[in-house]
C-alpha cells in the first residue's frame, strides 16, 4: 500500500577485499570484491508532498543539496521513469562520514529507491530496484542487498555469501580527501602484483574462521591510497598494536578499519585513536549479518 511518509536507515560497508581484475575498454574497472555491510547507519526520511520538485535537507555541511546529491540523482531517476506526480521532500542525517571509503552515498541512494517503492507503489520488482541502483552508481546496487557478499563486474554482479563474522569493527578515517579518480589512476600506472585470496576469505567467512579472516583483509588500492596519505599506514599500524586481530583500508579511503574480538577492547583502542589522532572520525560498530543467504 502507498504511504506519504517513510524512515530507512541506510547502512555504511567495509571491503574485506578488494582486488581490481582488469580495466575495461570502456575505461571502468572489473573489480572482484568482499563487501559488508555494517550497523553504522544514516536515516533518510521521504515525505510525499503536492507542490512538485524534489528537495534535500541535510545535518553535514559538507554534503551537497543538490542533484549532485545521490539521494537526488535517484529520486530524479524515479520521477522521471513513473511520471510521477507531486514532488518528494527528503531529510538526511549523515552520520556515515563522506567520501570515506564507505560508500555512504551509494547507501542514502539506495534508501530513496526502495523507499520509493514503497511510498509510490511502484511496479518495481527486486531485480528492478537493482538495475535502477546501478544507473545511480556501482555500489548502490550492494547497498540495496546489504549483508555479506561477492561483487563483481563493475560492482553490479552481486552472490550473497553466508558468513559468521564475530568481530567487532573500529572505523578511524583521517582527514585527509581522496579522489577515488586519483586512486584508481595511479593504480593503472602501476598495478598490484599480488591479489587477495578471495577464495579463502569466502571459506574462512562461511566457517568463522576468525583469524583466517583477520589474515585475509586485503586491498589493492592501500597501497596507492597509503603513498599519497601516509596516516593511512600509521592508523594501521596503530590499529594493530592496540589488539585489531586485523587492519585494512575499505574502498579507495581513506577510512581504515580494525576489527576486534571483543567490543571493549574496540572501544578503548576508539579512545586510544582519538588521543593520537583527534582531527580523525572514529566509530565503533558491528558487522550486520543477515540470516536469510
Ligand atoms: P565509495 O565507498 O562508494 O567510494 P565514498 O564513501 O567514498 O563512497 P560518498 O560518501 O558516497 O563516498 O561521497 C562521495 C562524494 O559524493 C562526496 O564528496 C559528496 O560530495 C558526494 N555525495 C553525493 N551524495 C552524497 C550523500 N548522500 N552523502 C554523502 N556524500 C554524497
Amino acid at each position: 500500500m502507498a504511504v506519504s511518509e517513510i524512515t530507512l536507515s541506510a547502512h555504511a560497508k567495509v571491503n574485506l577485499t578488494l582486488d581490481i581484475l582488469q580495466k575495461r575498454p570502456d575505461g571502468y574497472h572489473e573489480v572482484r570484491m568482499i563487501m559488508q555491510e555494517l550497523a553504522l547507519s544514516d536515516t533518510v526520511t521521504l515525505r510525499k508532498t503536492e507542490v512538485p520538485g524534489i528537495t534535500l535537507t541535510c545535518n553535514a555541511p559538507d554534503v551537497p543539496t543538490d542533484a549532485r546529491n545521490l539521494c537526488v540523482k535517484a529520486a530524479l531517476n524515479l520521477f522521471e521513469r513513473f511520471s510521477l506526480p507531486g514532488g518528494l521532500e527528503i531529510s538526511l542525517t549523515k552520520k556515515i562520514p563522506a567520501a570515506a571509503g564507505l560508500a555512504g552515498g551509494s547507501a542514502d541512494a539506495a534508501a530513496v529507491l526502495q523507499g520509493m517503492r514503497t511510498c509510490y507503489d511502484l511496479p518495481l520488482t527486486d531485480a528492478g530496484l537493482y538495475a535502477e541502483g546501478k544507473k545511480i552508481g556501482a555500489d548502490v546496487p550492494f547497498c540495496i542487498l546489504g549483508g555479506t557478499a561477492v561483487s563483481e563486474g563493475i560492482g553490479e554482479i552481486l552472490t550473497p555469501v553466508p558468513a559468521v563474522l564475530d568481530f567487532t569493527v573500529l572505523l578511524v578515517k583521517p582527514r585527509a580527501a581522496v579522489s577515488t579518480k586519483a586512486v584508481y589512476e595511479a593504480y593503472d600506472e602501476k598495478p598490484s602484483e599480488t591479489h587477495p585470496d578471495t577464495e579463502g576469505m569466502l571459506e574462512a567467512l562461511r566457517t568463522g574462521d576468525a583469524p583466517g579472516i583477520a589474515l585475509r583483509l586485503e586491498n589493492v588500492l592501500e597501497p596507492v591510497t597509503l603513498a599519497m596519505h601516509p596516516e593511512i599506514g600509521e592508523i594501521r599500524k596503530k590499529l594493530l598494536s592496540l589488539g585489531a586481530s586485523g587492519a585494512r583500508m575499505s574502498g579507495s579511503g581513506p577510512t581504515v578499519f580494525g576489527l576486534f574480538r571483543e567490543r571493549e577492547a574496540a572501544e578503548h583502542a576508539a579512545e586510544e585513536m582519538k588521543k593520537i589522532f583527534p582531527d580523525a572520525f572514529t566509530a565503533v560498530t558491528e558487522a550486520v549479518i543477515k540470516d536469510t543467504v
